[in-house]
């Protein structure tokens, strides 16, 4: 599969897979895998500065403002690591990131891939509020469709697997509301480019990711 120098970017709503997705990628890539979620997670879990600040948004399901936003991720993007290319799950997500985004991207002669993982809002819903995830290593299971082999642990490190804050279902309405308002209009953004492309998230993760595969090795 080719991946090699480019920038991709996973969108679509929450519990639409994109950070399973990210990380088989990643794997099979060679690529880091980049989510503003889980950097802004351990911050709020390190309790550092740009965590206290975070901590009410993400709660509520609302948006991290984008400036401490785009700085982690230019701060990110900046490393060793990168330097063959990356995948970003959780950013942009709004246009103003996007916009944040190019430049550095331009420096760089890094092209975008945008990967839509497209699905219904009702399966989402259903889906976020049976996810439980590895804090150790991200893993994410499905107490339905994914529940894993230990019985509550993580399959790979063993450690007890806990389900997110912000996959209540107050908070999931406010996640989906957000989504619909801020991220969506990313998709035309990306359209207008000729960088987007898209895959039906409702099957199973291995079908979803050949799908993904798929759609990496036809982008010239
Ligand atoms: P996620 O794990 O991607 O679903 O993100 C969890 C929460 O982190 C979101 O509901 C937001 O509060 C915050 N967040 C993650 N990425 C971003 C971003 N790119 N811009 C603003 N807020 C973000």
């Amino acid at each position: 599969m080719k991946g090699d120098g480019v920038a991709i970017v996973m969108l679509g709503p929450p519990g639409a897979g994109k950070g399973t997705q990210a990380r088989k990628l990643s794997d099979s890539l060679k690529l880091p895998h980049i989510s503003t979620g889980d950097m802004l997670r351990e911050s709020l879990k390190n309790q550092t500065e740009l965590g206290k600040k975070a901590q009410q948004y993400m709660n509520s399901g609302a948006l991290v403002p984008d400036a401490l936003v785009d700085a982690i991720v230019a701060e990110r993007l900046d490393r060793e690591d990168c330097s063959k290319g990356f995948i970003l799950d959780g950013y942009p997500r709004t246009l103003a990131q996007a916009q944040a985004l190019q430049p550095l991207l331009d420096q760089k002669h890094r092209k975008v891939l945008a990967i839509g993982i497209e699905i219904e809002d009702s399966v989402l819903v259903q889906r976020l509020s049976s996810r439980w995830s590895c804090p150790k290593c991200g893993k994410v299971y499905n107490a339905q469709l994914e529940p894993g082999k230990r019985n509550g642990r993580c399959d790979e490190c063993f450690e007890e697997l806990v389900q997110r804050k912000d996959d209540t279902e107050a908070v999931v309405a406010k996640r989906l509301q957000v989504y619909h308002n801020n991220t969506q209009p990313l998709i035309r953004h990306y359209q207008d480019q000729r960088a987007y492309c898209n895959v039906t998230g409702d099957q199973p993760i291995d079908r979803v990711f050949e799908d993904v595969k798929k759609l990496i090795e036809n982008h010239k």
